[in-house]
């Protein structure tokens, strides 16, 4: 079989720049090319030499469309409303989407729903393999503690991040939400300042901290009285994010359309 050829949207960024490099380290892959938002300073250089390998012969482009059409496969790791545009060009194109870019609103988001009858989409907040473990843990950790415990997450990001909390926090409270039988929305306290009075049975707290190059720290606390149990999850670096999107990437050859996660890529 021939290698997958896959696409990156938004070849510049910090995981475009990731991804590049990942795809050329992965067995049964090729990089099919780069595309940026048009007026990127990086447009027309060569990809490998912006990711600080050796060059490949392939150069930065604002041309989506060519860019689908030499691709089996694209990765998208750009900003919601061009994440909506490209998740249509693949439902029109009939071509597989992976999808990092978080901070969707509900209406992106059901717009990248809609792709996904019309081409194999996989959307997760997070595509690293000991995050989507700790989804799975924090899910079963919320069905067995009863409300008694008090769930909180805190997030440390780069100083560069726009959305807050992340997605992949807003993932983890979710799951904890499935893993007790509720609706996140309705038990989510995202912001506490000043009087907030005493906690609500129930909530679901999150704390956001922002600086350095933190490339994306995680924990869930189950807090009750006298025990307290923690799961952490540390990246060191994106490329953990990069390489588990092209895994995801191989992972879509040959399969229905449908929207899909990183937990039906690792049948987790
Ligand atoms: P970044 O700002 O470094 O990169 C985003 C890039 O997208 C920029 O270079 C920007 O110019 C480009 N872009 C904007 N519009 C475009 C368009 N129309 N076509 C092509 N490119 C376009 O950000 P980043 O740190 O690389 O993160 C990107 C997204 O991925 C964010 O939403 C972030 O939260 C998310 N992220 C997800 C995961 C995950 O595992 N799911 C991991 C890390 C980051």
């Amino acid at each position: 079989m021939s290698d997958l050829a896959i696409g990156i949207l938004g070849g510049a960024g910090r995981m475009g720049r990731a991804l590049v490099r990942a795809v050329t380290e992965a067995k049964g892959a090729v990089v099919a090319g780069a595309a940026e938002a048009p007026g990127n300073p990086e447009i027309g250089k060569d990809l490998g030499a912006l990711t600080g390998i050796d060059p490949l012969g392939i150069v930065l482009t604002s041309d989506v469309r060519a860019l689908f059409a030499r691709a089996d496969v694209v990765i998208d790791f750009t900003v919601p409303a061009a994440t909506v545009e490209n998740a249509r060009v693949a439902a029109e194109t009939g071509t597989a989407i992976v999808i990092g870019t978080t901070g969707l609103e509900p209406a992106q988001q059901a717009a990248v729903a809609e792709a996904g009858k019309r081409a194999v989409v996989v959307q997760a907040a997070n595509f690293s393999l000991g995050v989507n473990l700790a989804v799975a843990l924090t899910r079963r950790l919320a069905e067995v503690l009863d409300d008694s415990f008090d769930i909180e997450i805190v997030e440390m990001h780069h100083r560069h991040k726009v959305d807050a909390p992340s997605g992949t926090a807003l993932a983890l409270g979710r799951a904890a939400a499935a893993g007790r039988g509720v609706d996140l929305d309705a038990v989510a306290d995202r912001g506490r300042d000043g009087i907030t009075g005493a906690r609500r049975r129930g909530d679901i707290g999150f704390a956001v901290l922002r600086g350095g190059n933190v490339a994306g720290d995680h924990t869930v606390v189950f807090a009750a009285d006298d025990e307290r149990i923690e799961l952490t999850h540390k990246a060191g670096d994106r490329i953990i994010f990069a390489r588990g999107a092209v895994h995801a990437a191989l992972w879509t050859a040959g399969k229905p359309a449908g929207l899909y996660t990183m937990q039906d890529v690792l049948k987790l």
